[in-house]
């Protein structure tokens, strides 16, 4: 375990604790019949993946806030977003279906894909080729990292009709249906243009039961605006809560107490959050009895640059050498293992991974 990552595997996994990691399968998909699925269909909470759907209780070890692509570079024409380009579709599906594979041998059953403007096209044949669940999102990233045709987006009827469409009928066509939807804002106090994606999506948050993950660059403000619109507390998560908090909640434990729900993803990125404050940060919700409202995640990505792969943190002014092993594997591999050290028990970690995520679909209060 010592860091040895070559060497560290399921079974490793399984034997240092209780952490009751969910069947690696496909056993309870059943593929959709109709375009008319919404999240739910009276009795049985249902989470559409890419190949079909899954109950909360066979979601397993769930990663909640993750990137299997991500775009590309930039342009003149479109700074800060490019897709990814023909030529290198390919080897971007090879190398998200080789980082999938890695984390189902270490035991993740699902991830939940946080790209909201991505090829579903090379999602599905991604999904084609791996056991893990993916769930993927609809919604709206940063206004300057977004398709130039959504950022000059300004309706806001328009914005909830996009996201209503991708989680009730399906995505470009397909019958491939969002399960969860994704906002943001580049930081500080929101935009309007923000204030409206939010408006939005908690309009398709209360009447589709699909819940909401953001990118919180003001996390009072965006939850307090997704309530007032009309989100379903239980429902809301916001990522990326411990940066530049030195390892305290502070008014975060409002969120939690309300029934909102936290997520944290630095691990291994010291440059962001010193992992003494990462741990210090996690333990005190389960000090105050909110562990049940904090997932752990890696929030892995990666795009091309001249035809490289460049992993977040590996550039300047980070220069972070781990940062190409943070792919979804990384949360075992390394993450858990050094919660353990750090004093946290399986079964704490297991209710990071597993009890939360399964509870947050299920809309357990
Ligand atoms: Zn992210």
């Amino acid at each position: 375990m010592e860091g040895n990552k070559n060497t560290f595997n399921r079974r490793d996994f399984l034997t240092m604790g209780s952490l009751s990691l969910g069947a690696i399968g496909m056993a309870d998909f059943s593929f959709a019949t109709t375009g008319a699925g919404l999240h739910t269909n009276r009795k049985k909470i249902i989470i559409p993946t890419v190949t079909g759907y899954v109950t909360p209780d066979k979601l397993g070890t769930t990663l909640m806030h993750e990137h299997i692509l991500w775009f590309s570079g930039t342009t003149n024409e479109n700074p800060g977003y490019m897709p990814i380009p023909d030529d290198l579709q390919d080897q971007s599906v090879d190398f998200a279906v080789s980082a999938l594979n890695d984390a189902a041998r270490v035991g993740i059953d699902t991830v939940v894909d946080l790209t909201p403007h991505r090829s579903i096209d090379l999602y599905k044949r991604i999904a084609e080729q791996t056991t893990v669940n993916i769930i993927v999102s609809t919604g709206f990233y940063r206004r300057s990292k977004i398709p130039q045709w959504m950022a000059e987006m300004e309706d806001e009827k328009q914005m909830e009709e996009l996201m209503r469409k991708e989680v009730t009928d399906g995505i470009d066509g397909t019958k491939i249906k969002a399960g969860i939807i994704k906002v943001a804002n580049e930081g500080g106090q929101l935009t309007d243009w923000e204030k409206k994606v939010f408006r939005a999506a908690a309009r398709v948050n209360k009447s589709t039961g699909v819940p909401i993950a953001t990118h919180t660059g003001s996390p009072m403000e965006q939850f307090d605006l997704l309530l007032k619109s009309g989100a379903n507390p239980h429902q809301v998560f916001l990522s990326h809560v411990d940066v530049g908090r030195k390892g305290k909640p502070g008014d975060l434990l409002n969120v939690v107490k309300e029934g909102g729900y936290l997520q944290v993803d630095t691990f291994g990125q010291e440059f962001y959050t010193p992992q003494k404050e990462l741990v210090s940060f996690l333990r005190s919700f389960f000090d105050a009895g909110y562990g049940n409202r904090v997932f752990i995640s890696i929030d892995s990505n990666w795009h091309w640059e001249n035809g490289k792969k460049i992993f977040e943190g590996a550039g300047p002014p980070n220069f972070d050498p781990n940062a190409a092993n943070r792919l979804f594997a990384y949360m075992i591999t390394d993450a858990v293992p050094m919660l353990l050290k750090s004093g946290f028990s399986m079964k704490e970690i297991n209710t990071f991974l597993t009890d939360n995520p399964r509870n947050f679909f299920k809309r357990i209060k």
